[in-house]
């Protein structure tokens, strides 16, 4: 453990204010605790989340009827092994229990329900997640733990352009095209920090009209898909953020030097989960993510549930230290991930080298084999003319490749993107090529390089 003189002051000294109720002060102790822990060794975070994991799957096994089924009654966690030893639990199947069998029947002062959450739904499996003061003053904890690595001075509006919205809100503004609010993040934080007020924007109108509006606004910062803004960045030319903070999709090493490039801003991606809050956010000394070690147990696994060696892909499995009313515990997100080796910033937590994105990022080869895809979205995105790319797979060799770009691709260049489908898939596969204005989300707000056709991923 390194001493704290030597890592700088803390984001809320320097430009924090002193909360007067009881809820912000509770996530600036909370937030002071993580800005010391970042540095503390592999060792003492592991020690440090065996203990309330010991504390989570006792109270989950004694009080939640969906994890008795699965552990037996009053289960106990001795070690690490132990712990690896209990059994996954799919989305799918969480989602598939009732909700009485998942919410707690006893919790902690701390922890009863005090709003929720449902999950975007991307597998079509939606799940209904408690909120509790416990959970929330974590989430807000790593929320300032972001802005710390961020390093950027936090006063200023933001423009969300994340999903579509509903024009049904009290806080609807046709005139901007975006719904506003105060604060643009938990507004028990605005207590803390000079935040400013938050323009989410209903990503299904016009890209015209949201980037008027931007330009109007000037927000200090953007919040939203890496997709969305670029294929809005020929529209707000000049226009200078303090940053860029992505999230919900895979980021790209060619997409964030081309947003940092189009806007002179710094790009900051994370990754969060309705199911468990804040999970990872991007190291500020080097490629990569850390993990919210101290919110989560993040685990990456091969298909036989071992731990993956660094550089491998595996699924991502999460535990929440924190949600006492509705317990997650080993709980596989549909993610794909790869662990790095340890941080060169010399942060103790978990490095994570590369997310997958939800399991969309890969191809279907067949008897349920997946292929990771990103050699191929890499060598379209590669091609100087290309803006975006989506590749739609309808059957194990039938593919279309939708492209925005000035110019078309040439017959050379599908030659070679041709070979590289040919390799990923072991075998002869038609691609066809279709250059188009823009690229849709889906209604999830997401726009994901790697389409699998629902009837075949079925
Ligand atoms: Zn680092």
């Amino acid at each position: 453990m390194t001493t704290e003189a030597s890592h700088g002051q803390d984001f809320l000294s320097k430009f924090g204010r002193l909360p007067q109720s009881a809820f912000p002060q509770q996530i600036a102790r909370a937030y002071r605790l993580l800005h010391d822990r970042q540095w503390y060794s592999q060792q003492e975070t592991r020690d440090y989340q065996l203990n309330l994991a010991k504390t989570i799957t006792s109270h989950a096994s004694k009080n939640v009827p969906v994890y008795r089924d699965l552990y037996g009654e009053e289960i106990e966690i001795r070690s690490w092994e132990d712990f690896q030893s209990l059994p996954t639990l799919t989305r799918t199947k969480y989602s598939a229990a009732e909700s009485d069998q998942k919410v707690a029947e006893r919790t902690p002062p701390n922890s009863k329900t005090i709003g929720s959450s449902p999950t975007s739904g991307t597998t079509g499996a939606m799940v209904w997640i408690a909120h509790t003061p416990l959970a929330n003053a974590w989430r807000c904890a790593c929320i300032l733990r972001e802005f710390e690595w961020l390093g950027v001075e936090p006063s200023g509006d933001c423009a969300i352009c994340r999903q579509p919205v509903s024009h049904d809100s009290p806080d609807w503004s046709d005139e901007i095209g975006a719904e506003v609010t105060p604060c643009w993040v938990h507004p028990a934080i605005q207590e803390l920090l000079p935040i400013g007020r938050g323009y989410k924007f209903d990503i299904g109108l016009p890209i015209r009209k949201i980037a008027d509006s931007i330009m109007e606004l000037q927000p200090a910062f953007l919040h939203g898909t890496p997709s969305f803004f670029l294929s809005i960045a020929e529209f707000l030319e000049g226009f200078r953020p303090k940053a860029i903070l992505t999230i919900s999709e895979q980021l790209f090493p060619d997409a964030k030097r081309k947003l940092e490039n189009a806007y002179g801003a710094p790009v900051f991606d994370t990754y969060a989960a309705v199911e468990v809050n804040r999970v990872a956010a991007s190291c500020p000394n080097s490629d990569g993510y850390h993990v919210h070690d101290e919110n989560v147990i993040f685990e990456v696994l091969d298909e036989k549930g071992r731990p993956t060696p660094q550089g491998e892909t595996g699924r991502v499995v999460i535990t929440s230290l924190h949600n006492f009313a509705t317990p997650i515990i080993r709980y596989e997100l549909g993610d794909l991930a790869e662990l790095g080796v340890p941080c060169s910033c010399s942060r103790g937590l978990t490095k994570v080298e590369t997310f997958h994105g939800r399991q969309v990022s890969r191809m279907m080869l067949g008897n349920g084999k997946y292929r990771v895809a990103t050699s191929l979205i890499l060598t379209l995105r590669d091609l100087p003319q290309v803006n975006q790319v989506q590749i739609v797979q309808s059957t194990l060799d039938r593919f279309k490749v939708a492209y925005v770009a000035n110019r078309d691709i040439t017959d050379d260049e599908k030659r070679k993107v041709q070979t590289v489908f040919e390799q990923l898939a072991e075998r002869k596969v038609q691609v066809n090529f279709c250059r188009v204005e823009r690229i849709p989300p889906l209604p999830n707000g997401k726009t994901p390089p790697f389409v699998v056709d629902p009837g075949l991923a079925g």
